[in-house]
């Protein structure tokens, strides 16, 4: 879509801003995938911190996954609100697993007790 739409006479994809956007986007989606990987290692692993680790996870991958897709309905500009491109839907089934399983506060709760213990 940031290559087709045009805005000022050129693609919005070749203002920096939108470059960086998506520069920033897939390297933070990149880092929770392989946060998350490390996590599911530590739990198959059955390490002491495995706990600690899956928190974190579930913090920060929730987290971003959210923040990457309601940077991409931004990037759609008014479309991306709308539901023809299907990116409001993303956005909204990312918001509730800050939510689900435990919220992202409690998972916060989690890794700052098991820092703190002892
Ligand atoms: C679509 C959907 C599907 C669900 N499916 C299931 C299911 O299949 N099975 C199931 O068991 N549950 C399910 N849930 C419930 C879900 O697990 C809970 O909504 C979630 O754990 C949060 O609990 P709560 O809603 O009671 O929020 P509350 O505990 O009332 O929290 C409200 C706010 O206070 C904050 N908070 C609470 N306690 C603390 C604390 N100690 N420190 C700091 N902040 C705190 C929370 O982070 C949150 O921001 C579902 C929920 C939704 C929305």
């Amino acid at each position: 879509y940031a290559k087709e739409r045009e805005q000022f006479g050129k693609a919005i994809a070749t203002f920096q801003n939108t470059a960086f956007k998506l520069a920033d986007m897939e390297t933070e989606l990149q880092a929770a995938r392989v946060m998350l990987y490390e996590a599911a290692g530590r739990l198959d692993g059955k390490t002491p911190d495995a706990t600690r680790w899956c928190a974190m996870a579930k913090r920060f991958v929730t987290d971003t996954a959210f923040k990457v897709a309601n940077d991409a309905l931004q990037i759609h500009g008014g479309y991306g609100y709308l539901a023809d491109y299907g990116v409001e839907r993303i956005v909204r089934d990312l918001r509730v697993h800050q939510i689900l399983e435990g919220t992202n506060e409690i998972m916060r709760v989690i890794i700052s007790r098991d820092m703190l213990k002892d």
